[in-house]
């Protein structure tokens, strides 16, 4: 570990406060603990700068709303969109989806048209998508996964064809761990379909460069409380040009540009996607944690991420009995695995009792745990905050508790 790197633990109070022990924080997927950059921005904006946004023609609204355009734009630069009107403030990566399932999908899919997503997918990433299909007649298509957990591309070129409408596939799996091959998949599509594509990056932002031009999706999504920032807030991103087509996906304030009894027309994206107060703390929030992520070398993150994995892959692979779901050749710092005997629930009650956090149970994908044949998993996810001593615990309290059922 660079030294860098190791000093950057001291920006998160959580991790530093000690009872008779301290927290292995080993649940990143879920949530990531926040820098004291991202606590002390929203601190000090409650304290001395609130005021609503679009509303005020007075200084300190007119400062609030300058600094939520700023952070609008620094979000663009972050992940390389070509325009600050493609960024759209949500609630996360769950309302993101819903919200171009809602004002893409139920206008775009007709009777018989096709929507592709994987096998190994969040519930945010299957349940809109089902839900549209069922409303419009159209119908969900599946791509397979192998066992070691990565999308069958085989599968992906027999199930693309002239009804495929919409593709919307996670960027990193927040079960299996599995980088899918962006780079392959957008550009087959692209050549063999008219589909729009969606990405899910809530398990990608913050631990790896995003390059969204580059990469060539419509629609992006993420969670700012994954990458940092506060609860409350994220981002869809969208190609302008599908965007200004799209119909708004709640009304009110905001979203306007002349409401009269009679009829409302509504104001160009990204406004026409942001109805009512938005979420002015928590953007702010959002600002900070890109700030903070700006300042680090992501590439540098990511490969001492990848150490981590690597480490605690090798050493929890030695436990008799242990089995890691997701063995892809390319993963982010994710580890699901079940012991022999031991339910996950009871495993992840033991390593809260040792003071480890991990998640357990079927991580919002149900229809994977059932691919595996387990009805729950235990999942280990680090960030660059955590290191090889925390690995160490996880490893010896697993043994451990493995002792006892012996
Ligand atoms: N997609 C993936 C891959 C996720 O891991 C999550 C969160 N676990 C989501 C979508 C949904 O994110 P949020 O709950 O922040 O909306």
């Amino acid at each position: 570990m660079s030294k860098k790197i190791k000093q950057l633990r001291d920006d998160f109070p959580l991790l530093k406060k000690n009872n008779s022990k301290s927290l292995i924080y080993l649940d990143n997927t879920a949530t990531t603990q926040k820098p004291k950059q991202v606590i002390d921005a929203m601190k000090d904006f409650l304290e001395n700068e609130n005021a609503t946004v679009h509303r005020g023609i007075y200084g300190l609204s007119q400062k609030a709303t300058s600094r939520c355009d700023d952070i609008r734009i620094s979000i663009k630069d972050f992940i390389n969109a070509k325009s600050e009107n493609e960024i759209i403030f949500t609630k996360g990566a769950t309302e993101s989806i819903n919200l171009v399932a809602h004002s893409y999908a139920y206008d775009n899919l007709e009777e018989g048209d096709e929507v592709i997503i994987t096998e190994m997918e969040h519930h945010a990433n299957i349940v809109p998508w089902q839900q549209v299909c069922n409303a419009k007649n159209a119908n969900l298509i599946v791509l397979k996964i192998s066992k070691k957990g990565e999308i069958d591309l085989e599968n992906l070129k027999e199930k693309c064809n002239s009804k495929t409408k919409i593709v919307a596939i996670t960027h990193i799996s927040n079960v299996l761990g599995t980088i899918n091959p962006l780079d392959q998949i957008i550009p087959y599509i692209r050549a063999n379909t008219n589909a729009v594509i969606l990405i899910d990056g809530a398990q990608a932002v913050g631990h790896k460069p995003i390059d969204l031009q580059k990469m060539d999706c419509d629609f992006y999504v993420f969670s700012a409380h994954k990458m940092y920032g506060p609860t409350g807030i994220g981002i869809l991103y969208g190609k302008y040009e599908l965007l200004e087509k799209m119909r708004p996906y709640q009304h009110g304030g905001d979203m306007i540009e002349l409401v009269s009894f009679d009829k409302t027309t509504f104001a160009k994206p990204p406004a026409r996607f942001e109805a009512g107060t938005p979420a002015i703390v928590e953007i702010i929030g959002l600002g900070a944690s890109i700030d903070y992520l700006k300042q680090l070398n992501l590439d540098e993150i990511n490969k001492y991420e990848k150490e981590l994995l690597d480490y605690a892959t090798e050493k929890l692979s030695q436990i008799k009995g242990l089995t890691i779901i997701g063995q892809s050749n390319n993963k982010g710092a994710i580890i699901s695995f079940t012991l022999e005997g031991i339910h996950p629930h009871d495993i992840g009650q033991f390593l809260d009792e040792e003071g480890i956090a991990v998640r357990v149970g079927h991580h919002c994908a149900q229809p994977l745990m059932k691919i595996y044949n387990v009805p729950a998993t235990v999942r280990a996810s680090f960030s660059f905050y955590n290191n090889k001593d925390e690995i160490d615990a996880l490893v010896e309290s697993v043994k451990k508790l493995k002792g006892f059922f012996e």
